[in-house]
């Protein structure tokens, strides 16, 4: 009932910035690691992904685009945006054989072979259209999306990384198939700026974009409190066929680039409550991608419980992964959570 197949490609390690970056697949090998430790793969199947073509690529990025990046990749020099995403030699490939990574996700879904599939070497959700941002090259979630609606007419995307899943949002925002879910930190000057309560999607997408903006110092209680009064209930009355979960580690408390404070235990509770929704309503489909996640340490741990949870596999080795405690917000930071609540409660008639 939770057969799952473990997206890998050893080119993953391919995407990885230079010098002091912060983005750097450590995580995905320590993840890697820590299963394996675990004789995971006993249970869960390694599976890995083809190339995909250029054309399906274009199915979210502009032609121009895919070009630019071919040539910034042949070079090996510069930025492909403002000063955040640096090109070196061959980010085109290594971009590519990640975001073929979820494809091959989907489609082991899509065959019934298996109930849920993992690459946590996806979930490059900054991306847009005609441009990288944040450390994203391709979409790989609006992409599967966009393929994912061939098959079904309901999609949901959970994105709990720690930032705005602007990319996302941006190339499916008209887009009434994929209810797009995005729990991240919101502030002045915090990356990427978007995400408030009032960016619900437009034309036939309006009212499909939900957006919980949590401020600095959200802890477990918080974060639980808006999934609970929120997510889940916009989960029930959408019904989607297919859940795809981005579980970017940057929320966790020990990250140094986002100051959201869940641990541990707030993210396993997070994706157990996702993946009994998938089993309820998605016939078990659920896929889960990575994302963000700059203390490798805690990305790890974060992404080796979920894995577990998924694969219906979470044990005594998995509960020793754990932090030593859960995380509460304090009462300021709660009473600005409840606020939000009742206003994402009224935009999205939940009352
Ligand atoms: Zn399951
Ligand atoms: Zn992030």
């Amino acid at each position: 009932m939770h057969k799952t197949a473990f997206i890998w490609s050893d080119e993953y390690y391919n995407y990885s910035f230079p010098a002091d970056h912060p983005f750097k697949p450590l995580r995905e090998s320590m993840t890697k690691r820590i299963l394996e430790e675990r004789s995971a793969f006993h249970y869960i199947t390694l599976i890995e992904p083809e190339v995909i073509s250029e054309e399906i690529l274009q199915l979210v990025h502009s032609k121009e685009y895919i070009d630019f990046v071919k040539d910034k990749s042949a070079k090996g020099e510069g930025y492909l945006d403002e000063g955040d995403t640096p090109a070196f030699k061959g980010i085109y490939e290594a971009a590519l054989i990640r975001v073929s990574g979820s494809v091959k996700a989907l489609s082991v879904i899509l065959n019934d072979k298996y109930d849920h599939s993992i690459n946590i070497g996806g979930g490059f959700h900054h991306a847009k259209k005609n441009k990288a941002s944040g450390f994203c090259v391709f979409n790989d979630v609006a992409l599967i999306a966009k393929l994912g609606e061939r098959y079904f007419s309901k999609i949901a995307i959970v994105d709990i990384d720690g930032h705005h899943a602007d990319g996302t949002q941006e190339l499916l925002n008209d887009d009434e198939k994929v209810l797009k879910i995005s729990l991240h930190m919101f502030h002045p000057n915090f990356f990427p700026g978007s995400g408030n309560v009032n960016e619900i999607g437009y034309g036939k997408g309006r009212g499909y974009a939900v957006n919980i903006p949590l401020p600095p110092g959200t802890g477990d209680d918080g974060y639980l409190l808006a999934f609970d009064e929120i997510v889940v209930p916009i989960i029930e009355r959408y019904k989607p066929e297919l859940i795809i979960l981005v579980a970017g580690g940057d929320s966790h408390f020990n990250d140094p680039l986002v100051e959201l404070k869940l641990s541990t235990h707030g993210y396993l509770d997070v994706v157990t409550k996702v993946h009994n929704l998938a089993h309820k309503y998605s016939n078990g489909r659920l896929i889960m991608l990575g994302g963000g996640g700059y203390n490798y340490d805690a990305t790890a741990r974060v992404w080796s419980i979920s894995i577990a949870e998924i694969a219906g596999i979470y044990d005594v080795e998995y509960q020793s992964l754990h932090d030593p405690f859960s995380t509460k917000s304090s009462q300021f930071v709660m009473e600005k959570i409840r606020n939000t609540i009742n206003q994402l409660k009224k935009i999205h008639s939940l009352d």
